[in-house]
């Protein structure tokens, strides 16, 4: 069960965001190798719907990122529960830092399974967008602020988790240095035609175990505040 659901107000919907709409995602997200019951559960609660643009609706429930404005896109459904699927494998994280809140559907599926999620945006009429979102779904667990997420929030780190959910070449040194020493982070890395999502976990001794998850194409991480 979900440690914050959403209330049932949220879901309504008919035709494409009808909750049938939301279960046959669910089931092809099942169908293409998702095993993490909570997040499944997780994105057939979730009314992508509200986080994109009324004129895409008919589309929500498609397995596919979405333009949002200024060039950014809302994640991919399965990219967003792998994403989530890899930070919880080892353990439900307390306190969770993404970086790259874009239309805010990551957050509030993280925001769902986890007590506490902290996300970070350079675009500042984005984070305004995904801020309503977050007080219209009830969700009070998320603490949003208008940053360059390179460099992460050190006033709260440690984060037991990181997510980053735009592309650079690298993990930025100040975000990996807020990672507790056994957390986890999960990001794409590489240039836009060949990027890979990357899992890091640190080993409680200073090095971090790595591994490739699949590939990915996210936006790309950019410099300063939008
Ligand atoms: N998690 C988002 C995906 C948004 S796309 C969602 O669920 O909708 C990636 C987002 O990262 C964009 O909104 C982009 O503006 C933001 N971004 C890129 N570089 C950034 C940086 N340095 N700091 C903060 N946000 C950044």
């Amino acid at each position: 069960m979900n440690v914050h659901p959403l209330p049932p107000s949220a879901l309504k919907g008919e035709g494409m965001t009808s909750q049938r709409a939301r279960d046959r995602l669910a089931t092809k997200l099942k169908e293409e190798g998702i095993r993490d019951q909570r997040v499944i559960d997780v994105i057939r609660n979730t009314p992508r719907h509200h986080f994109i643009d009324q004129a895409l609706h008919s589309r929500a429930y498609e397995n596919t990122a979405l333009p949002i404005g200024h060039g950014q896109t809302i994640s991919q459904p399965w990219v967003v529960a792998r994403m989530t699927e890899a930070l919880l494998e080892f353990g439900v994280p307390q306190k969770v830092l993404e970086i790259g809140t874009g239309s805010g559907y990551q957050a509030v599926v993280l925001a769902q399974v986890v007590p506490q999620v902290y996300t970070v945006e350079r675009i500042e009429e984005l984070l305004r967008q995904a801020r309503r979102r977050f007080r219209q779904l009830g969700l009070t667990n998320i603490r949003s602020r208008h940053d360059d997420g390179k460099l992460g929030w050190p006033d709260e780190a440690p984060f037991d988790a990181i997510i980053l959910t735009a592309a650079g070449d690298a993990i930025p040194h100040a975000v990996l240095d807020q990672l507790s020493p056994t957390g986890v982070l999960v990001a794409p890395v590489g240039s836009p035609s060949n990027q890979m999502l990357i899992r890091m976990r640190g080993d409680g001794q200073g090095d971090f175990i790595q591994e490739e998850l699949a590939a990915v194409s996210f936006v790309p991480l950019l410099g300063g505040i939008g």
